[in-house]
Order: structure tokens, then sequence, then C-alpha cells
């Protein structure tokens, strides 16, 4: 079950110079860095009232974000629900006709388990369910 909106990542190129930006010029809150080998990216977190902003750099050309910013040269790149149970959700997904792009949860950033849902099933949408660690 969707209980809120977890993150909005945003594909960037260069991390350093988009940390400063949403930090010094837009003035959020910076929560840090991580690497989450699994889905080829570093992530640098921000919060605004309890929602994240994960601004996405490739670790290697290989990564979807790579391919992402090659077409689209940086933007949102998807929003992720927080949902209490992953597998659970891409279940229901299932049943209700999404196609979902990961048919078991993957390994996300802090501990978290995450599935993708194809675009095509949401409005051109990316949409990730995030079920947070503990
Ligand atoms: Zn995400």
């Amino acid at each position: 079950m969707i209980q809120k909106i977890d993150h909005i990542a945003i594909a960037v190129k260069d991390l350093e110079s988009a940390v400063s930006h949403y930090r010094d010029v837009l003035g959020l809150t910076f929560l840090g860095t991580e690497e989450v080998p699994d889905q080829r990216v570093k992530v640098a977190m921000f919060s605004v009232d309890g929602v994240h902003i994960e601004l996405l750099e490739p670790l290697n050309p290989e990564s979807p974000i790579s391919q992402f910013l090659e077409k689209k040269g940086g933007g949102i790149h998807h929003i992720a629900f927080g949902v209490d149970d992953a597998a659970a959700q891409i279940k229901e997904m299932e049943q209700k006709g999404v196609r979902m792009l990961n048919s078991e949860p993957r390994p996300g950033a802090h501990g978290s388990r995450i599935a993708f849902a194809h675009p095509k099933s949401l409005g051109g949408v990316l949409v990730e369910f995030c079920q947070k660690s503990g």
C-alpha cells in the first residue's frame, strides 16, 4: 500500500555542482551521499519536509542514468512512493495490469528495498516503490 511520497529523483551529470546548487542556492537540507552499486548510481540526498530529493549521478556508462542523461540531458528521472511491503506492492501492481521492471525488490539506498514500474504503464512516469528498512 502506498503511504507517502518517499523521494523525487533527478538525474544530473555533475553531482558536486548539483549538490552545491541545491544546498547553497535552494537552501535545502543536505543529508549526504551514498553509492548504490545495484543501480549504478551515486546518490545525494536532500530533505524537504520529510520528502527526499535525490540527485542521481551515473557510476559508469552502463548506468540507466547515463542513457537518460544522453537522451534528455538531465531532469526528473522518477518519483518514488513509500510502501509498507515492496514485494506485496509488486504483486498487487502486476495483478492490476501494471508492467513492473522488477519482479522482485532490489537493494536501494539506506538498506531500502525498491522496485520500478514501467513508465508505459503509468502515463510516461517512471515510478519506484520503496520500502524502508526497519
Ligand atoms: Zn529512487
